[in-house]
């Protein structure tokens, strides 16, 4: 993790979802950058998200890539897009769907603060 990340990872120990903000053009993206990847300028802040989500892929993982999450395979990522803008790779309740409303959770997991998208909560029936 880099030190430009620093934020985002803070973010996740609060259990907050940041992402940043460029202040010249309102481009949002969850990626630490040191620029804008839309317009290159370099003034961006961080915000927090709301935390809801449209999902946009999904990815069921049977094999983990490394020690640290073999213990939670199988498990589910998305790539979601928050209503804020910017798109991230989460874990996910196993079923999520594409184009399913979800929002956003955090657990933890080997010394690490992680996001897991779960579906919205159906509104109640009148
Ligand atoms: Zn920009």
């Amino acid at each position: 993790m880099n030190a430009l990340a620093a934020p985002f990872v803070e973010g996740l120990a609060r259990h907050e979802l940041r992402y940043q903000r460029c202040t010249g053009c309102g481009h949002a993206q969850t990626l630490a950058r040191y620029a804008c990847a839309a317009c290159g300028s370099t003034r961006l802040e961080w915000k927090a998200a709301a935390g809801m989500a449209t999902v946009h892929a999904v990815t069921v993982v049977a094999r983990a890539p490394s020690d640290e999450f073999r213990a939670l395979a199988p498990y589910t990522l998305v790539l979601v897009t928050l209503d804020e803008g910017p798109r991230l790779m989460a874990h996910a309740a196993p079923g999520v769907r594409i184009g399913e409303r979800v929002s956003a959770g955090f657990f933890a997991h080997a010394g690490h603060v992680l996001v897991r998208f779960t579906p919205e909560a159906e509104p109640a029936p009148d």
